[in-house]
């Protein structure tokens, strides 16, 4: 491998300094709730950081890339489904550092194909479907190698962007303008982003993470990632395994009705699959008392709007 940075254009690698060019939105939220349990809650609009790679995306990316320009390689490969967050903003981040993108999709490539993967494509991600049975090796040294040997070396991102320098890149979401809260509430899927929050928390805070997905496996998933990744938290936390309606991308009316109401009354767009439950869960343990009169809430949205179009599409509602 050739270390040579030359080759790419550096500039673009302002794209990912996000402080100084973008400072990111907080936007303050109102409900006679909150002002009856004494609450401040504000939303950190991660998800306006960049039009296409949104949100938690682009802190998990950003090490990722900036780790396979070093290395000289000019290709990134990663998994996802048909409607992931993370092959979108992969395709996306990866155009604007000059990098080839393969995004492995799990299944069939339906077409026409829906408004992620059309994205994807159009940013030149090279979209590889691969069967169900082979996709639940995807991390095998076969199919790894067969991946290698149809398009040569590439850097690996795990599915879901989920890895050290994905954690290195989670560590920053929070900022000094912060350090006043008092609670930091997150969605969880792989958990790097719960993770990374975890690691930069302070001894003040609490850090609550609200699962997307169905069971109680996340509770040894995330003392695993910290295990690894040698994160000892100095703040405390919580992880909230209630509100995932039924399990990973399902939904109930009762969670689509919150969601509609809230873009309404509070221009606060959400998405279905992550940020919608954590708003949701957020205002059930309001309404149970959860936080103490006075708190501070911090809410960090992560993203994820470019989903809302095709799930749309599929259940012919309106969010
Ligand atoms: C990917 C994603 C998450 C989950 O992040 P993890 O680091 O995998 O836990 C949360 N919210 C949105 C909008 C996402 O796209």
């Amino acid at each position: 491998m050739i270390k040579n940075n030359k080759i790419f254009d550096l500039k673009s690698l302002d794209y990912f300094i996000l402080a100084p060019t973008k400072p990111p939105i907080y936007q303050q939220l109102f409900s006679p709730l909150f002002s009856e349990k004494g609450l401040e809650v504000t939303v950190k609009r991660l998800d306006l950081l960049h039009p296409d790679a949104q949100g938690n995306k682009f802190y998990k990316l950003h090490y990722n890339l900036k780790a396979a320009k070093d290395l000289g390689l000019r290709k990134v490969l990663t998994f996802g489904g048909a409607y992931s967050n993370h092959i979108h903003a992969t395709s996306f981040v990866a155009a604007a550092n000059g990098l080839e993108s393969i995004g492995v999709i799990r299944g069939e490539l339906i077409v026409p194909l829906n408004p992620t993967l059309k994205d994807a494509q159009n940013q030149g991600m090279l979209l590889h479907p691969m069967n169900r049975t082979d996709y639940r090796q995807k991390d095998s040294p076969l199919i790894l190698e067969q991946l290698k040997g149809m398009f040569g070396d590439f850097y690996l991102i795990p599915e879901g962007g989920t890895n050290a320098m994905a954690i290195k890149g989670t560590k920053e979401i929070l900022t000094d303008q912060d350090l006043n809260m008092d609670f930091v509430t997150t969605p969880i899927g792989t958990g790097g982003t719960f993770a990374g929050l975890l690691g930069s928390a302070t001894a003040k805070q609490q850090v609550i993470g609200f699962s997307a997905l169905k069971g109680d496996f996340i509770f040894s998933e995330i003392d695993d990632l910290l295990q690894k990744h040698e994160i000892i938290p100095k703040c405390t936390y919580n992880i909230q395994t209630a509100y995932h309606f039924g399990g990973y991308a399902k939904h109930k009316p009762t969670l689509i009705k919150f969601m509609q109401e809230l873009k309404k009354e509070a221009n606060l767009p959400l998405d279905p699959v992550y940020t919608g439950k954590m708003l949701f869960g957020l205002f059930d343990l309001i309404q149970k008392d959860y936080f103490p009169h006075g708190s501070k809430i911090l809410v960090l949205h992560t993203g994820g709007l470019q989903g809302v179009r095709g799930f749309e599409q599929r259940l012919g509602i309106q969010l």
